[in-house]
């Protein structure tokens, strides 16, 4: 069955009679399209692909035979406005105000759109094979960016210079960066999203370096927490119950879990050892096409752990002012357990 089919089953199983899809990453998944004006209409047994004259080239190649594909305007709505009928799921976390507007205002009466946000990111979040490999050749490849770059060592250049090295470095080796890379050292590492900048690297500091590779349209992510040189005892102290902590987490991955459990197991460690307040973000998060996707480990998490999804596992203690530290593989999801895609080592390491 291709993904549209198994999406028209959904569709079915949800009660409504078509949905129309127009986030551009989830009409990638469903059809193959790469352009950047596409969308789709699942329901019953059309599979319908939209794009403009600009790309109907690269539709004919691109594009699966099971998806029919009318000839439409640069402005889609109109074209999908008179193929709609009946209740018409909608994607309400990506399609604009505007368009929606849009399309209320042209819709005949006797069409309800519902919103119906997730259905593709739920096909999303269990990985086939093809994507499984591709995840796990980027995740090798940003492993093998990180060996270089220890090797030309951090201390005495600033963090933006040891990012966009990396950045290069991933593009001469064929990828893209999945986003910009952190490299956060000192004080800046307890910023969880920290820009790199200026700043110089230090001896004796902790650094963050949060990197991953876009490769073949797959995401990879991956942090390591680096020092340079002697650090504080309570540097070192925080880093053991993180990377504890992490171990933890990984242990209680497996399919049936709730993202909520996973997330408690890393979080409640973490706490008992007095840093409850410095970790402030989830355990975890999908990787695939897009770096964030379902689904999520947080304490807020609905989701539950299926085989083959693929998740970060990433809990981090962040001491304003002084340091951060985490720690994050990028694991599949197995039936009983999970299976490593990051292959760097976790001790901390003392790097130049
Ligand atoms: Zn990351
Ligand atoms: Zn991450």
């Amino acid at each position: 069955m291709t993904r549209g089919e198994r999406l028209a089953k959904v569709v079915t199983e949800r009660e409504l009679d078509q949905l129309f899809v127009s986030d551009l990453t989830n009409v990638r998944y469903l059809t193959g399209f790469t352009g950047t004006n596409g969308a789709c209409l699942i329901g019953g047994d059309e599979l319908i692909f939209f794009t403009d004259f600009r790309y109907t080239e690269r539709a004919a190649h691109e594009v699966g035979p099971e998806w029919e594909r009318p000839e439409a305007e640069r402005e889609l709505i109109p074209q999908i406005v008179g193929r709609i009928s009946g209740r018409v799921g909608f994607e309400d976390a990506h399609l604009s105000v505007r368009q929606l507007a849009r399309l209320e205002a042209a819709t005949e009466a006797g069409v309800e759109l519902i919103p119906a946000g997730d259905l593709v990111e739920q096909l999303r979040a269990v990985k086939e094979p093809g994507e499984l490999e591709r995840i796990a050749a980027a995740a090798e490849l940003a492993d093998e960016v990180y060996r270089w770059a220890l090797e030309r060592g951090m201390v005495g250049r600033t963090e933006r210079d040891v990012a966009h090295a990396c950045e290069a470095r991933l593009r001469e080796l064929g990828a893209e960066p999945s986003f910009p890379p952190i490299v956060a050292a000192g004080a800046n590492g307890a910023l969880p999203h920290a820009e790199p900048g200026d700043r110089e690297i230090g001896a004796g500091e902790l650094v963050v370096f949060d990197m991953g590779a876009l490769l073949d349209g797959y995401c990879s992510d991956c942090t390591r927490t680096y020092a340079t040189g002697e650090v504080s005892d309570d540097a070192r102290e925080v880093y053991e119950l993180v990377l504890r902590a992490q171990m933890a987490a990984l242990g209680a991955i497996r399919a049936g879990v709730a993202g909520k459990e996973a997330d408690a197991v890393p979080r409640e460690m973490i706490a008992e050892a007095g840093h409850g307040d410095h970790f402030g973000h989830g355990t975890g998060h999908g990787v695939g096409l897009e770096v964030h996707e379902g689904p999520r480990l947080g304490t807020t998490s609905e989701d539950h752990l299926a085989e083959n999804n693929v998740v970060t596992v990433e809990p981090g203690v962040y001491m304003p002012g002084r340091f951060g530290v985490r720690i994050e593989d990028l694991v599949v999801v197995t039936a009983d357990g999970h299976r490593n895609l990051s292959g760097l080592p976790k001790e901390l390491q003392v790097v130049g």
